[in-house]
């Protein structure tokens, strides 16, 4: 659907068209409230994927959202750990199975932009929702609603934005909320590989004293049958050189650094040179806005969680208003809003932490921090409870998941069988 007139109201406006914010319409659109989403759709290939774990994928297949996605993703079965710091004091070599918590897999790993790319179809179609491909300029937050300036002179108004646009989101600085921000000394090169020998949907990653190098298992190609993605951590000048390389050089250092595990190395086409940088915010909500991804948190994409994160984020999100909604509560209200933040605060600090310590514990080179850190994997490699609970809090965390993402047979409910629930009076606040 288009935007048709130049004032336009909906009960939830979405800043930000990115895999989070296309997330988060289609979620909400899916529970019946109206929805606009706002924001510039990037289909460009950088060489970058992300590895959806199971949380996320019971979020996508309850809403009817993943088989979309069938034949565009490869399993990610087993996850193995190698220790190429060159310390004096090695972790061990940590391998992990997803069967030994009772999946099939850890996830499924998917381009970014094919992932991107297919929501923004998703969410163009969806009758509960319009996608304006275009940029806020102005957002306001008055009593009763909040109003946007769209670049193009449309303006839209909302009884809730939901902030998914990005680090530098707009719509928190309008509302008031304020974000730390730190730097780490590293770029991420991201590339998609065509190898030699099969990964056997094993995902490795090298921890090198600059940060991870890992090779995530890609949906195969007719004429490539072994593909991974890489993502690989290095300082700003390593990241310059490697940058004015041809791709069979890099592709050379890409062999070394893997130590050929995959055989030879092709890089296709597009690479992307990403600084790492990190990001907490003072409030994930205020009056008239809930902050989810990239808006309300930010790290390095140690273990593969920044996506899933925010779609537990969102997933919280939804459950909030829904339940807002039958209670006749104002949705964009304070009082709705607070659950969202006491269901997210804890697991959106765990994550933004644990992965700078990681992180700082890999670029560290002083000795006591190399023995802490082996320890940690060999009590993680050894301890069969302390492993698989390890492995649990990566792919499902601890604790009660949002409706979303617990586990069912079937879709949860479709836009056509699931209308606007209204309040039930029976709730209203007296
Ligand atoms: C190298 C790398 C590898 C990663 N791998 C994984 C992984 O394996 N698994 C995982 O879970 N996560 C991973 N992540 C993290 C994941 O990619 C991000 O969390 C996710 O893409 C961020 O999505 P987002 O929608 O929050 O933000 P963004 O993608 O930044 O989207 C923000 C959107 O807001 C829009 N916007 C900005 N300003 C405005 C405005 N004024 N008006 C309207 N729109 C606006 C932008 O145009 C954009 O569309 C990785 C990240 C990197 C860098």
């Amino acid at each position: 659907m288009a935007l048709s007139t130049h004032d336009t109201h909906a009960d939830i406006l979405v800043a930000g068209a990115g895999a989070a914010g296309l997330s988060a319409a289609l979620a909400l659109a899916q529970a019946g409230f109206s929805v606009i989403c706002v924001g510039h759709v990037d289909r460009r290939a950088n060489g970058r994927t992300v590895a959806l774990f199971e949380a996320s994928l019971r979020f996508y297949k309850s809403l009817d959202i993943w088989r979309r996605f069938r034949g565009k993703t490869a399993a990610i079965e087993k996850i193995r750990m190698i220790d190429a710091t060159g310390s004096r004091f090695p972790a061990p070599p940590a391998s992990f199975a997803a069967s030994e918590i009772g999946l099939a897999a850890f996830g499924e790993n998917i381009e970014n932009d094919v992932l991107v790319d297919g929501l923004a179809e998703l969410a163009a179609a969806h009758p509960n929702l319009v996608l304006h491909e275009g940029m806020l300029d102005d957002i306001r937050f008055e009593p009763e609603a909040v109003s946007a300036a769209l670049a193009n002179g449309h303006r839209v108004s909302a009884k809730l934005v939901v902030a998914a646009d990005g680090r530098g989101s707009l719509a928190r600085t309008k509302a008031g909320i304020s974000a730390r921000s730190w730097t780490y000394p590293q770029v991420a090169l991201t590339a998609l590989l065509s190898h030699e020998k099969p990964h056997r949907q094993i995902s490795t990653e090298f921890h090198t004293r600059s940060g991870p190098c890992t090779l995530v298992p890609l949906r195969p190609l007719p004429d490539r049958p072994h593909r991974s993605s890489l993502v690989w951590l290095m300082s700003a000048d390593d990241a310059e050189r490697r940058r004015a390389l041809g791709l069979v050089a890099l592709a050379d250092e890409i062999e070394r650094q893997t130590d050929r595990i995959a055989g030879r190395i092709e890089v296709e086409d597009s690479c992307g040179f990403f600084p790492m940088a990190g990001m907490s915010v003072s409030h994930l909500f205020r009056h008239r806005i809930a902050l989810i991804g990239e808006a309300a948190h930010v790290f390095p994409p140690l273990a593969a969680q920044g996506l899933n994160l925010s779609l537990r984020d969102i997933a919280a999100l939804v459950e909030t208003v829904e339940d807002a909604r039958a209670l006749c509560l104002d949705i964009g209200g304070l009082e709705a809003l607070a659950g969202y933040a006491k269901a997210r605060r804890g697991d959106i600090s765990l994550r933004t932490n644990g992965i700078d310590i990681l992180n700082r514990s890999l670029l560290s080179n002083l000795l006591p921090i190399d023995v802490l850190r082996g320890a940690g994997f060999f009590a993680f490699s050894l301890i069969g409870p302390l492993r698989r609970a390890v492995m649990r809090e990566g792919v499902l965390t601890h604790g009660t998941l949002p409706r979303l993402m617990q586990e069912r047979e079937r879709p949860r409910r479709t836009s056509s069988s699931r209308g606007p629930k209204p309040c039930d009076e029976a709730n209203r606040p007296v």
